[in-house]
């Protein structure tokens, strides 16, 4: 048996009712796309590939008209009670406030959204974005979900992400103090050649003094149409085997604080045949089930190798 505190559990006490994310496509782009950082973008991305995608169709429509469209059929698909309006792809804090505000209203707006989640960059976030987002989460039910990736500088380096580690620390410490309302879910990735051996460990340990609320885990990937693709064919690199992968979850969640929600332990590739490495990432539940299996051979409890955990949510 392993103790984990899932998402789903999470959202049922937070919500009290089944609650699904409608993916919204914002307009904005990222630092690392506009030629302010870069213009190819992080070296493991590929927008298009993201499930979260809305395409050009979705980008020039209005936000409301988005929501509108997507409800129906998430409800009919999950039986979905309650409904996050996802701003998923690109950086969704990258404007001005205006802009920002108008968009995020524009889905508050709609009678069905129960709040907000926003996915941006560390590096993207300055003070007057924070205490809008503090305004609205005194009201609202906002998560910020902040594309962490990793602390270590190598890595970050290797993944051209332009911004360093310290810089989510800076981010995660500025939002605990001046939004304490917003639920902040850090993203990390897990299996790049510069990783350290401790990484998941020391990652873990560093969230936990870090006022998030979640995680989201997944593995490099090798995705076709991206820098990584790029130097993958010049020369083949490690990527890890799904054993592998499953060790570093199982290291890093019995080091997680099991206040942290655990909302993916992986990610599977959108479209399989552009995923070149590692080839475990084109299927759907073969991963899940060794993650799962592998937690519970060994006996995982989330936080059970910490000082001091709190204890896990009911
Ligand atoms: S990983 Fe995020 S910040 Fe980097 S290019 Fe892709 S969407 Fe933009």
């Amino acid at each position: 048996m392993s103790q984990l505190y899932s998402y789903s559990q999470y959202l049922q006490n937070t919500f009290g009712a089944k609650t699904y994310k409608i993916v919204v496509a914002s307009g904005l782009t990222c630092p690392t796309r506009d030629g302010s950082i870069a213009k190819a973008g992080c070296a493991f991305c590929d927008v298009r590939g993201s499930s979260s995608f809305f395409g050009k169709q979705g980008r020039g429509k209005s936000v409301a008209d988005q929501i509108q469209k997507r409800i129906p059929e998430v409800r009919e698909r999950f039986g979905a009670q309650k409904f996050l309006a996802y701003f998923q792809s690109y950086t969704n804090t990258y404007s001005d406030i205006d802009y920002l505000r108008t968009i995020y209203e524009a889905a508050l707006t709609h009678p069905e959204v129960a709040g907000l989640c926003i996915g941006t960059r560390p590096d993207c976030i300055p003070d007057p974005v924070i205490d809008l987002l503090e305004e609205l989460a005194e009201r609202r039910y906002v998560s910020l979900e902040l594309g962490v990736q990793s602390f270590e500088d190598p890595t970050l380096l290797w993944l051209e992400r332009g911004h360093d580690g310290q810089s989510s620390i800076d981010a995660l410490n500025r939002l605990k103090e001046r939004a304490p309302h917003v639920h902040t879910c850090a993203h990390l990735m897990f299996g790049s050649p510069p990783d350290s051996r401790t990484n998941p460990r020391d990652s873990a340990l560093l969230l936990n003094q870090l006022g998030v609320k979640g995680v989201k885990l997944h593995q490099l990937m090798i995705l076709e149409n991206t820098e990584l693709a790029r130097r993958w064919k010049e020369k083949a690199f490690h990527t890890l085997s799904l054993e592998e992968y499953a060790e570093q979850v199982l290291e890093f969640v019995e080091h997680l604080d099991p206040s942290i929600y655990l909302e993916r332990l992986c990610a599977q590739a959108t479209h399989v045949d552009e995923c070149l490495a590692p080839v475990w990432s084109r299927e759907r539940w073969h991963p899940h089930n060794v993650l799962r299996s592998t937690l519970e051979k060994n006996g995982c409890v989330q936080g059970s190798k910490i000082r001091n955990p709190s204890s896990l949510p009911a």
